[in-house]
């Protein structure tokens, strides 16, 4: 076994009795209870499983290279999203930023994508479904949210700090559009050494969430820019129905 897996077997044994009494607001603890090799389409990666005090999901890190005390490390938080992740919906851009998360991390020296349980930004799976029929009628995604009665955006940190606490990751490069999420991880203490601007082009049917997220959410997308990488670029989402 290489050098970052034994580091990683040891936080599993290490943190077996660990217990540091709540962390965060909502005095969340996580521990590391496995770890196991994870090839992949996008490269080699392990994958850290956690248990947590505050609910039944099964976090999971999937981990690049010796992360363990490292530095400035490529971090990626990923909001689990059945229908783009796993179904390829394009009603979203979930999936292709999972995608070129793992694939961009897999060709650095070392990373991690948190791979967190909350499904529709932190609604659940069937809130977010029946904000999809209102969209469906014409509501943007957040007018679907608030008209269901959750915010914009429920997501909370906490247990993705902690996990990243329990990785000894010292610092993290975050590959992220959205400030708020820099913000909060700062004040759980994460230190965010520096944002890395995480921009896929969009496609027909999620240009406008995407504008969305931009004009309601604070999102820092250029699509200018995008539409420029968009030619350049050949990684374009595919769209069976042909709308390209
Ligand atoms: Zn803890
Ligand atoms: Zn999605």
């Amino acid at each position: 076994m290489t050098a970052e897996h034994d580091h990683l077997e040891e936080l599993v044994v290490h943190d077996q009795t660990h217990e540091c009494g709540g962390f965060g607001e909502s005095k969340v603890c996580v521990r590391i209870v496995g770890v196991a090799d994870l090839p992949t389409r996008f490269g080699h990666f392990k994958i850290v499983g956690f248990w947590n005090n505050r609910e039944a999901k099964d976090h999971v890190a999937i981990v690049h290279g010796d992360v363990v005390g490292g530095e400035r490390v490529a971090t990626r938080l990923h909001s689990e999203c059945l229908t783009g992740d796993a179904l390829g919906s394009l009603r979203c851009d979930c999936r292709d930023q999972l995608e070129a998360a793992l694939k961009r991390i897999a060709e650095t020296e070392r990373g991690v994508v948190l791979y967190l349980r909350q499904e529709g930004r932190g609604i659940g799976l069937m809130n977010k479904i029946r904000a999809y029929a209102l969209q469906d009628r014409g509501l943007d995604t957040v007018e679907a949210n608030l008209a269901l009665g959750f915010r914009d955006d429920e997501r909370d940190y906490s247990i993705a700090a902690h996990m990243l606490m329990s990785l000894k990751i010292r610092s993290i490069a975050l590959m992220t559009n959205n400030p708020n999420k820099v913000d909060q991880l700062q004040k759980l203490g994460i230190n965010v050494a520096e944002r890395v601007p995480h921009l896929l082009p969009p496609n027909p049917h999620n240009r406008f969430y995407l504008e969305t997220k931009k004009n309601r959410s604070g999102h820092q997308i250029d699509f200018e820019s995008l539409r420029v990488a968009e030619q350049a670029d050949p990684v374009v989402v595919e769209d069976p129905e042909g709308h390209q």
